[in-house]
C-alpha cells in the first residue's frame, strides 16, 4: 500500500524531466507525511541528474531543498504536528548509533546516511526527492521552519535546507564573528546565502565573482567588498588579507591563486563539488601555514540551529520561482550562472 503523488522524473542523464506519478510509502510509526509547497534546485541536482558524479539511479526525482506542511504523522511522532511548516534537506535517514550520528553529524554516518533522493534506503527502496507533491520522511530528519517567517517568505526559506546549512557549517566551524575577514568565491545559490549568513555573523565579507555583473547584488547581500576575478590581478592585490575563503564554485578553479589570499593560518573551506580533481601546489599550503578543509552539508541539529539563526536575522535566499515545466531550461541557466540566485519550483504546477 502506498500513496501516489505528482513528480518530475528524468529517465537518463540526457533525458528531459517528465511529469509522472510516484509512490510514497504508508507511514511507519516514526514517519511524517509532508505536503511539499516549494522545492529548490541545487547545482548538486544537476551534477547528479547529468551523471557528473557517476551513473545515477534513474528514473531520478531530485530535490533536497524541501519546504511544506505536515499532512499526517505516525503513531510515535511527538515533535511534529499536522499543520506545522517544516523542511527536509539532503538526508532522510542514518544509523543513529555511530559516533558521527551521536555527535549530530549524520551526514558522516558510518553506515552511510541516506540521501533524500537517488539512493537505496535502509529498507531497500530508492529515495525520491522534492520535485514532487508529497514526501514521507522519518521524523528525526524533519526540521521546523521558524514562525518568524511569513508565508510569503517560504519560497526564499527553502534553499536554506541545503545552501544555508552547507555555508553556515564552515563559517561556524571557522569561528567567524565580528571582524573576521571572509572571502566567498562564486555568487550562486550557495555563495549568495553564504554572503548573507557571514555578514549576519559580523564578518567583513568580500565576494569573488567572475564579472562585475552581480556587484550591486553582492553588496546588497551584505558584502563590504566585491571583486571581479576575470582580471586576475585582484588576487595578487589582496594577497594575505583573509582569514577564511569559502569556495562554492562547482567547477575546477585555480585554487593556488585563491590560497594566496589567506593570511597566516588561514583556511580555504571548500564546498563546491566539481567532477574533476582539485589541483593544488604544496607550496600554496606550506606558505603561511594554510589549510584546505572540505565539508558536506551539516547535521540535523546544526540545520535547525542555522534555520533559527536565519529566522532571527531575517535571512532568506533570493529566489526565482519557476513552474515545473521550466526545470530543464533552468538547469542550463544555473550552469550558465544566469539564475538570480536560486530557482525554486512551485509544486502546485507539478500536475500540469
Ligand atoms: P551555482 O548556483 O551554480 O553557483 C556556483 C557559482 O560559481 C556560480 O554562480 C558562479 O558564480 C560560479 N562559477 C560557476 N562556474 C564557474 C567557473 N567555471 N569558474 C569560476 N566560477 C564559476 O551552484 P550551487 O548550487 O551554489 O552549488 C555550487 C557547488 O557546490 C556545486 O558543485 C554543488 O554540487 C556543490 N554543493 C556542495 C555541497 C556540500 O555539501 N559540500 C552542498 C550543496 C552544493 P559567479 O557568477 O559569481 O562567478
Ligand atoms: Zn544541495
Amino acid at each position: 500500500m502506498s500513496t501516489t503523488t505528482p513528480a518530475l522524473a528524468a529517465a537518463s542523464a540526457d533525458a528531459g524531466f517528465e511529469r509522472v506519478q510516484i509512490d510514497r510509502r504508508d507511514l511507519r510509526p516514526d514517519d511524517v507525511r509532508i505536503d511539499i509547497r516549494w522545492a529548490g534546485i541545487c547545482h548538486s541536482d544537476i551534477h547528479m541528474k547529468r551523471g557528473e558524479w557517476g551513473e545515477a539511479l534513474y528514473p531520478l526525482t531530485p530535490g533536497h531543498e524541501i519546504l511544506g506542511t505536515v499532512l499526517e504523522v505516525g503513531s510515535d511522532v511527538s515533535d511534529h504536528q499536522v499543520g506545522d511548516v517544516v523542511g527536509v534537506g539532503c538526508l532522510v535517514d542514518s544509523c543513529g548509533e555511530c559516533a558521527a550520528c551521536q555527535d549530530g553529524e549524520e551526514q558522516y554516518c558510518a553506515k552511510g546516511a541516506v540521501p533524500t533522493y537517488g539512493a537505496e534506503d535502509y529498507h531497500g527502496e530508492i529515495t525520491k526527492g522534492g520535485y514532487s507533491g508529497e514526501v514521507v520522511v522519518r521524523d528525526d530528519f524533519v526540521v521546523r521552519i521558524p514562525e518568524t517567517y511569513a508565508e510569503s517568505d517560504h519560497a526564499g526559506v527553502t534553499p536554506l535546507l541545503c545552501a544555508g546549512i552547507t555555508t553556515y557549517h564552515p563559517l561556524k566551524e571557522a569561528g567567524v564573528g565580528p571582524g573576521t575577514r571572509v572571502g566567498v568565491i562564486g555568487l550562486g545559490g550557495l555563495g549568495h546565502v553564504g554572503v548573507k549568513i557571514a555578514s549576519a555573523m559580523g564578518a567583513d565579507v568580500t565576494v569573488f565573482s567572475r564579472t562585475d555583473a552581480k556587484k550591486e547584488d553582492g553588496l546588497a547581500f551584505g558584502a563590504k567588498d566585491y571583486r571581479a576575478t576575470e582580471d586576475g590581478s585582484v588576487l595578487e592585490e589582496l594577497a594575505g588579507s583573509f582569514d577564511l575563503i569559502l569556495n562554492t564554485v562547482g567547477s575546477g578553479i585555480p585554487l593556488d591563486s585563491y590560497l594566496g589570499l589567506l593570511d597566516r593560518g588561514g583556511v580555504l573551506a571548500n564546498v563546491g563539488a566539481p567532477e574533476d580533481s582539485l589541483q593544488v601546489s604544496a607550496f600554496s599550503l606550506i606558505g603561511n601555514r594554510r589549510a584546505i578543509r572540505g565539508s558536506m552539508i551539516g547535521g540535523l541539529p546544526e540545520t535547525q540551529e542555522m534555520l533559527d539563526f536565519c529566522g532571527e536575522h531575517g535571512i532568506t535566499a533570493t529566489v526565482e520561482v519557476i513552474d515545473a515545466g521550466q526545470v530543464d531550461d533552468y538547469y542550463d541557466k544555473v550552469v550558465d550562472g544566469q539564475v538570480r540566485y536560486r530557482a525554486v519550483i512551485d509544486t502546485e504546477t507539478l500536475a500540469g
